[in-house]
This record gives structure tokens, sequence and C-alpha cells, in this order.
């Protein structure tokens, strides 16, 4: 059960000790203490968890203090949507709002090779007036003699760079928790340039510790992939271990999923989940096209398989894609295969609109027509 109280309510006051201490005296419950910090107000949650079958609701919510009480169903208790849950489906970070009705393109290098490269990328996205990207210091290989990233080597230029093309929010993946603390001191030293979104990959999904300790901290919000072997239940719960830590700025991110029926895309493209993560959580939807898909194919109408699946995400609500593109594919360290050329970012973004315009005519059609979505 989750007891919304009056916004900015003082964690010191009369009001909120009180109601505390009657919370926390009810029998088999105990109250965990969520707080979200909005621009303009702070927002206190208390979840009370256990014997919470027996609580009378209207008792709870007729308490001094209590705004609201929203009875949760036991799954995804902090992320998913319940029955009369109207908590916030968006959150901000460094100027940009991560929402389940907004869309934004992370353009950018699997793996950061040079300086150059990252600058040029940067370059090209100022230029059609992204402030979003994808820069991979951390990149957890199949082979042990494969490049590893050049770690927080690169971070110094990377965030530099990023601040003088007005980028706002950059994923990185993150595979160890010293990769955060570096990320941190990195961007301090650096005067806070850009913003980070921490990605955690789909070999880490139920990397549980690691989870914990990216959930317990509230600077960054974080990208979560889908693991590409287990189901998706397991992967939404893998994102509630971030919020149940503290940090319910997550974004849930699918890849598609590794299997040989997906061939001879690299993976099973998933992304007709879009809709059902977004019915079953409050959490905005990512795609990626490229780790999907894995390949610069075409179809005979002349459109890269990338395109494709990149429109068939955001047809169907995606908010955000994470897409490789480099300079120079032929020298690039990761992935080049399936990165797309920086001349094709135009025509990329194009599509997207496209895409993004289906959808919105779309839904203004549901609406019209006053068809029930069925949450
Ligand atoms: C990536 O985005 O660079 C990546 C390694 O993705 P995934 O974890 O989905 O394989
Ligand atoms: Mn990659």
């Amino acid at each position: 059960m989750i007891v919304i109280l009056e916004p900015n309510i003082d964690k010191n006051g009369e009001l909120y000790r009180r109601l505390f201490g009657h919370l926390a005296a009810l029998p088999n419950i105990q109250v965990r203490t969520h707080e979200e910090h909005g621009i303009q107000q702070t927002l206190t949650e208390l979840y009370l968890v256990g014997d919470t079958a027996a609580l009378s609701l209207d008792h709870i919510a007729a308490l001094p203090g209590v705004v609201r009480v929203v009875r949760v169903s036991r799954e995804y208790r902090i992320l998913g949507r319940h029955k009369d849950d109207h908590r916030p489906t968006a959150f901000d970070y460094n100027g940009v709002r991560f929402g389940q009705d907004t869309l934004h393109v992370f353009a950018g290098l699997c793996a950061v090779d040079t300086r150059e490269h990252v600058e040029t990328m940067l370059r090209a996205l100022r230029e059609h007036g992204q402030v979003c990207t994808r820069m991979g210091a951390y990149k957890p290989r199949t082979s042990p003699y494969a490049f590893q990233g050049h770690g927080k080597n690169c971070l110094p230029y990377v965030f530099e760079l990023a601040g003088n093309y007005g980028i706002k929010v950059i994923a990185m993946e993150i595979t160890h928790e010293s990769h955060l603390n570096e990320i941190h001191e990195a961007l301090q030293h650096s005067g806070n340039p850009t913003g980070v979104m921490l990605q955690i990959g789909t070999r880490n999904t139920q990397n549980f510790e690691l989870l914990k300790i990216v959930g317990r901290q509230r600077d960054y919000p974080v990208l979560l992939k889908r693991g590409f072997g287990i189901t998706l239940e397991e992967s939404l719960n893998a994102a509630e271990y971030l919020a149940s830590e503290g940090n319910s700025k997550v974004v849930f991110g699918l890849r598609g999923m590794k299997s040989h029926f997906g061939d001879p895309h690299r993976n099973m493209v998933d992304f007709s989940h879009v809709p059902v993560v977004k019915r079953l959580t409050r959490m905005p939807v990512c795609i990626d096209p490229s780790h999907s898909v894995g390949t610069r194919a075409a179809g005979p109408d002349g459109l890269l398989d990338i395109f494709h699946a990149t429109a068939q995400g955001i047809i169907a609500g995606a908010n955000m894609v994470l897409v490789d593109f480099h300079p120079a594919p032929n020298t690039a360290l990761v992935d080049g295969p399936q990165a797309l050329l920086l001349g094709e970012l135009a025509h990329y973004l194009d599509d997207v609109r496209i895409a993004r315009n289906a959808y919105e005519q779309r839904c203004a059609r549901v609406a019209s027509t006053a068809i029930s979505r069925g949450y």
C-alpha cells in the first residue's frame, strides 16, 4: 500500500512524526519512506509492506497529512501501474523530461575510440538539434581479448566536448560500482558540463548487487536494458530493484532477445512489448534498434532494417531510442557493422518524426472514438 502525503511535508514536524508513528505501530506492517524531489516540490510517499490486506484504505486516507492511498498489486510496487494510481509517469533530469509521452533519440558511439570521433559525432548531433547521445566507455565484451573500452581515461574529453556541443544527457553503460564513482568524479572535475544516464546492459540485468548500488544513488537516472535470455517479468523485477533502493528515475530498454529464430538479425526484435511495459509500469520505454537488428542490411524498399525496427518501436509509443552511429564504422573498435553513418543522421531523424507523427495520429484517433485502453 502506498500512502501519498501532502507535498513538501516537513519530515521533522509533528504532523509527520505522528502519522509515521501511527502507521509504524500497525500490526505486522513495516513502513518505508520514499521521496521524489521535483523542481517545485518534494513528494513523500510511505510504503506499507506486510499484512496490508487487513488495513482499511478509508481509515488511512482520512489520517492528517495524507492526500491519497493506493493499494498496490504485489508486482512492481513502486514502478508498476496500479488501480486508481495517478502517480507521475515522467521525471526530469538535467533539463530533459523523460516520460511515457516524450521521445528522445540518443544517437552516438557504441564505444568511444578517439577524441576526434567523439567531436565529429557531437558536432553532427548539434547541427541536427539533438541534446542527448550515447557514448560507451566501459564495454562488456564476449571475448576477454576484445577492446574493453577506454574507461575513465576518456571521460574528461567526452564530458568536456559534450558540454561544448550542448549535450544534456549521455547514456553510458557501467558494469561495476567503481565506474559510477569514476563518472561522478570526472563530471565534478570538469564542472558538470553535461549529465549522464547510467546504463545497465543486458548482461547485467540481473546483477542484483550492482542494481542495489545504482538504485541507492539519486544523482543519475538509469536505463535498464531487458535481459536477453530472461522473461519480461524478470527484467521488470530487475527494474524494481533500482526503485526499491530509492531511485525510481528508471527507463526500461528493449534491445531484442537472444534467439536463433531472430536470424539473420542479431537478436529477435521485441518492440511489440513497448505498450506492454507502459501498461504494466510507469516507466518510459527505450528501444535499441542497433543491438536488436545488428546489421546494416536494407529491404528492397531501400530502408535499412534498423530504420524499420526504429519506426516499429516508435509507432508503438517508444519514448527513447538508443542507436549506434559512427563517423568511420570501418575503424570502429566495437559494433562497426551495425553503425549508421553520419550522412544518414538527417534521414534517420526524419524517419523518427514520421513514425512519431503516425503514433500521435493513432492516439488521437483512439481518443476521439473513446475506445477504452483497457487500463
Ligand atoms: C550497448 O548498448 O552498447 C550494449 C552493449 O547493449 P546490450 O547491453 O543491450 O547488449
Ligand atoms: Mn554495441
